[in-house]
């Protein structure tokens, strides 16, 4: 392909783009299709001779778009929302373009320098201290297997990393019973182990670990000869929104010297309204590595997620290597690629700074204040249901019900209306019974989109009775 051709399908795809999502509501927000009809349709093995790219559009548009399921729909109501608004897409178009490999500062010193001030930026706009810094990673699974690491290592007087874990007993890190599964993965590749991950029962109505319970756990371990090496808590857990009392719980970390970890992946970027700080960011400065997703509710397009540092230096004593064909003369400039487990960094800050120019703070707050609002109104609407209760009350714009009927009458119903496919959400699990689970998230969604949901989840419970 040359570069006059590239033009050509580039202006094609953005105008491909446009109509795509001018139209989303026209289509089944689920993918609705069956296990192998996708791949049935591709040849079985690669072409010899070149294709023209008109033929391969079409096939794109022929076989995989059926196939997809519609992330930036309105009517995504499941998991949490992946947005991408239009800037962020914009500003991942000029990176894979440019194609950089970001790994150091001199591989490209704006991308290091934009996500420096990207990074404060957003501590900033979520109110913490000014003594944090911070990298974008991938994920908030590499952000908490990094600060996991972390926790080991520091445990370990920094020896693990060299010698392994063998003779050095049991390394013990606490955390609630609402975390999400990232945590117990982080533990097993750390070499932790699930075992030594010690879940703690919640309480309240915010579903916040237990401190008490917490503090007494720590102390049997010590009395056992066990190390306690940190403490993972969580703002808006991704079940019902379980939040933690972070000023305890940092309270408790504190008096045992334990490396303290904050899981805010989804409900971080709530933070950048301060009316929510005082029920879920109380007590957040101190935390030594904190993790929230841009690429959820705030709109960057996936991936982008954004470990905050208290302090760097244990991270990087646990994570940096320096082979001789990286090494960089001066230690003037930060190479991020030391702070993370990946070598090579895509250039995520840019859809970062697009987003929030062209959006400012204020049109990005608007959106989740509207999220939160309506997710209220929709479960006062699903409580008047006869046959339905609201399971869990919302925590931000979360939510879970049950419709009348047993756990199977549950999936049956998440089952029938991703089939009908005018709204998309996803089963839970809440106190030991399946629930349904709805968040309202996605950029576009309009109070309409939300509202509507109540009309189809009746209906279509109607028709399975
Ligand atoms: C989504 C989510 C994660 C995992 O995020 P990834 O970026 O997909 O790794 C972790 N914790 C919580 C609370 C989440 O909502």
């Amino acid at each position: 392909m040359n570069w006059d051709e590239f033009a050509h399908w580039g202006k094609h795809i953005a105008d491909w783009g446009a109509d795509y999502h001018k139209t989303l509501r026209d289509r089944p927000v689920r993918a609705q299709t069956a296990p192998g009809e996708i791949a049935a349709q591709l040849p079985t093995s690669p072409p010899d001779s070149p294709e023209d790219m008109a033929a391969v559009m079409a096939d794109f548009e022929a076989i995989v778009m059926p196939g997809m399921t519609h992330w930036q729909h309105p009517r995504f109501f499941a998991y949490f929302a992946a947005n991408a608004a239009p800037p962020s897409m914009l500003a991942e178009q000029l990176v894979n373009t440019v194609a950089a490999q970001c790994m150091l500062w001199q591989t490209s010193p704006a991308a290091t320098e934009v996500e420096g001030v990207m990074v404060d930026w957003l501590r900033q706009a979520l109110d913490l201290p000014s003594g944090y810094s911070g990298v974008i990673q991938d994920s908030a699974s590499s952000a908490t297997l990094s600060a996991v690491l972390t926790m080991r290592e520091r445990a370990t007087g920094y020896t693990s990393n060299r010698e392994g874990l063998s003779g050095k007993g049991h390394l013990r890190i606490y955390c609630s019973q609402e975390v999400h599964s990232s945590i117990d993965r982080a533990c097993w590749v750390a070499g932790i182990g699930q075992d030594n991950l010690v879940k703690i029962p919640t309480h309240g109505s915010r579903f916040a670990i237990d401190a008490d319970a917490l503090q007494s756990a720590i102390a049997a371990d010590i009395a056992a000869g066990h190390t306690p090496a940190g403490i993972i808590a969580i703002t808006g857990g991704t079940g019902v929104g379980a939040s933690d009392d972070l000023g305890r719980v940092l309270a408790v970390a504190r008096a045992h010297d334990l490396y303290t970890h904050l899981d805010a992946a989804w409900a971080g970027a709530a933070m950048i309204c301060p009316e929510f700080h005082a029920a879920f960011w109380d007590g957040v400065a101190g935390y030594d590595s904190i993790v929230f997703n841009p690429h959820k509710w705030l709109g960057a397009q996936f991936d982008c997620s954004i470990q905050f540092l208290r302090d760097p230096q244990p991270q990087l004593n646990t994570l940096k290597i320096e082979p001789e064909y990286l090494k960089t003369s001066g230690d003037a400039v930060t190479n991020y690629s030391e702070w993370t487990i990946p070598l090579g960094r895509r250039f995520r800050a840019l859809k970062i700074w697009f987003l929030i120019r062209t959006y400012g703070l204020d049109g990005l707050r608007t959106r989740i204040r509207n999220h939160v609002a309506w997710a209220e109104d929709l479960a006062e609407a699903i409580r008047d249901m006869e046959g339905f209760e609201i399971t869990s009350e919302p925590i931000l714009s979360l939510f879970s019900f049950r419709c009348h009927g047993s756990d199977d009458d549950q999936q049956r119903l998440v089952d029938a209306l991703n089939d009908d496919g005018r709204i998309y959400l996803t089963q839970g699990a809440f106190q030991g019974r399946k629930v349904v689970r709805f968040q309202v998230g996605q950029f576009d969604c309009t109070r309409d989109d939300v509202m509507v949901a109540r009309d189809v989840i009746a209906e279509v419970w109607e028709k399975l009775q």
